[in-house]
């Protein structure tokens, strides 16, 4: 596994400064399995069960790198790091918002959809969810302001769809009919404002959308809007 030093370890983990930490390992509040590590430089095997083992003031260490999150996005908050007003990262602990290597969102949502997001300090997994090569699947609930036509389906299983602006049809979409003002779309790109756009191409337009799955994860019914889980590699995978 990865080793890494006690003090660049913590520190990483958003617990203070090299310096301050250093303070919490003299002081004797760090300890491993029980028995208070002295030397600041020691190397630590950052294996995923960590926390079990390393604790601070009694208290588990927060999860190392890979981090996966799944979060239960509200409306009204920002993906972006840095917009003003609230972001989805001020709903997580705060320690985490200085952890190195950064938490991100795994693609974005709107500020004015809800529901499934990941969010990650992983790059190379990042990459691989919305890589456009493997063509993960995002299933989202949208509530309309006028009736479907019946055309929709169709249209958006033809691959041949034109959003405003752009130069390449859209792939293939699937489209379940809910009721009179309410689908469920599944996508496998992720094009700016996609799914608002593509009712727009049929004349009609989203009064609310949600996403309910990414591949393999679907949004537990249980986590309320703006609570997190973590996810083990292995869950983190299922997207796949
Ligand atoms: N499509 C949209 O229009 N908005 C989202 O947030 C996600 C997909």
């Amino acid at each position: 596994p990865l080793m890494a030093r006690l003090d660049r370890l913590l520190a990483n983990l958003g617990y203070g400064a090299r310096r301050e930490v250093q303070a919490l390992v003299a002081a004797g509040k760090v300890t491993f399995d029980g028995v208070p590590l002295k030397d600041a430089g020691k190397r630590i095997a950052v294996t995923a069960d960590l926390p079990q083992h390393l604790m601070i003031r009694g208290v588990p260490v927060d999860p190392p790198a890979p981090l996966v999150l799944l979060m239960n996005k509200p409306l009204g908050v920002v993906c972006s790091h840095r917009e003003d007003g609230e972001r989805i990262y001020d709903l997580l602990p705060k320690r985490w918002q200085v952890r190195d290597p950064a938490l991100s969102s795994v693609g974005r949502l709107d500020k004015d959809t809800s529901g499934l997001l990941l969010i990650t300090d992983d790059g190379d997994y990042l990459h691989r969810v919305i890589s456009p090569k493997r063509h993960v699947a995002k299933t989202y609930l949208a509530s309309l302001d006028r009736p479907l036509s019946g055309k929709e389906a169709q249209a958006f299983a033809a691959g041949t769809l034109m959003l405003e602006g752009e130069e390449k049809p859209l792939a293939p979409a699937q489209l379940e009919v809910i009721d009179e003002t309410t689908a469920r779309l599944t996508i496998t790109e992720g094009r700016y404002h996609q799914v608002r756009r593509m009712f727009a191409a049929m004349g009609n337009h989203v009064v609310a959308l949600h996403r309910e799955r990414i591949g393999g994860i679907v949004l537990p019914a249980d986590l309320e809007p703006g609570k997190h889980r973590i996810l083990s590699a292995e869950e983190a995978e299922q997207v796949f």
